[in-house]
């Protein structure tokens, strides 16, 4: 049993993957690197000047796993609510469970309407949390606000519903910071 399964890899799920994983949550994130990100060529990502969608999508990707989340490249077919969790079946047709589930599927909601989320027109409604309708379910990024596509944005609404997830998890809120070494 996973804490965490996150669907989808762009950087939506991703930076939800690092806040998680960095504050001990298990955590994976199932993508095959097919993110609109690879079109892009950033100049509008605050504190990196430019570059690539690609390279950031390594960079993405590297710091991630070195916070200890796992990134499997396999497609995600079906998701069911089972009890308390969800049983995530993966293309193959084996399965993995998890008690919370990430959602950042990018322009094709697919899972999300399978898992009866609530949608008003193309937008996957979320609280400010990036909760949806159904408990344990977090929608981020392009999927939750198909009109604000930005890397940006979809960074920012990961990093929300992992401080959401972490402070159910603790019972309090989690903020995520750190200081460098007094000198
Ligand atoms: C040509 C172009 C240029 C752009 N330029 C910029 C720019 O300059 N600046 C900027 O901020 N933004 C830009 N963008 C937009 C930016 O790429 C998106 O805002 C960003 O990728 C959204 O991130 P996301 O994590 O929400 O979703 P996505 O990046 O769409 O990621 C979703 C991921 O989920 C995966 N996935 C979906 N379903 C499943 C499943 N069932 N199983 C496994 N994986 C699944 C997909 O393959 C994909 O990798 C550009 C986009 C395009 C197309």
């Amino acid at each position: 049993m996973n804490d965490v399964v996150i669907i989808g890899d762009g950087p939506g799920g991703l930076s939800a993957a690092l806040f998680l994983a960095k504050n001990g949550l298990s955590t994976v994130v199932y993508g095959q690197d097919k993110t609109v990100m690879h079109y892009a060529l950033l100049r509008n990502y605050l504190g990196l000047g430019e570059i690539t969608g690609t390279d950031f999508q390594k960079l993405a990707r590297e710091q991630v796993l070195a916070f200890g989340a796992d990134i499997q490249d396999r497609h995600v077919d079906g998701v069911v609510r089972d009890g308390g969790a969800f049983r995530v079946t993966l293309n193959g047709g084996d399965t993995v469970e998890a008690r919370y589930l990430v959602l950042s599927e990018g322009k094709a909601p697919k899972l999300a309407q399978q898992l009866g989320v609530r949608f008003e027109g193309a937008v996957a409604v979320t609280d400010k949390n990036g909760q949806t309708s159904v408990p344990g379910v977090y929608a981020v990024g392009r999927l939750a606000r198909p009109g604000r596509s930005q890397a940006i944005i979809s960074a920012g609404d990961g990093a929300v519903v992992a401080l959401d997830i972490l402070s159910k998890e603790k019972g309090q809120e989690v903020i995520d910071w750190d200081s460098p070494p007094k000198k």
